[in-house]
């Protein structure tokens, strides 16, 4: 069910749960700023998520509260947890979902790392 990556934080859902380590995941990386494990049902052969560990719900929400260090330190978590699983030649895709259009479904905000193949591309509009 997509979400609208606006208002209140709930910090019960499933990424929050992960965060505290209430609900198991296959943790790829992690460091003071973001997390990074396996997406449950990958599109790619690698798809990993990233998360910050502030509460945050999209990322319209990310960009207009987080600290510019908690920005910074995310979007550099991002690169590297991209070079260990030594994807940056032959390339890779990041991706979010923000809101009910782009059909975000869990509201903490995350990107979606992908590799390990040609990602075909770069956006399928249904219905067109
Ligand atoms: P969104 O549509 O919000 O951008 O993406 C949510 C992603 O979270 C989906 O790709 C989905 O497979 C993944 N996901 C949902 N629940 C879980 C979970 O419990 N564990 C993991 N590892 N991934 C999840």
């Amino acid at each position: 069910m997509p979400v609208k990556g606006l208002g209140e934080y709930d910090p019960q859902n499933v990424f929050a749960k992960i965060l505290r380590g209430d609900i198991p995941s296959k943790r790829v990386y992690e460091d003071e700023w973001a997390l990074a494990f396996q997406d449950i049902n990958p599109q790619a052969p690698i798809h990993v998520l990233v998360i910050p560990k502030g509460a945050y719900i999209s990322l319209a929400d990310f960009t207009a509260k987080a600290t510019d260090a908690e920005i910074a330190g995310f979007y550099r978590a991002v690169g590297k947890v991209a070079k260990e699983l030594e994807l940056e030649d032959p390339g890779y895709r990041v991706l979010t979902n923000m809101g009910v259009h782009a059909g975000q479904e869990v509201p903490h905000f995350h990107v979606h790392l992908f590799g390990g193949g040609y990602l075909g591309p770069m956006l399928q509009i249904s219905g067109r």
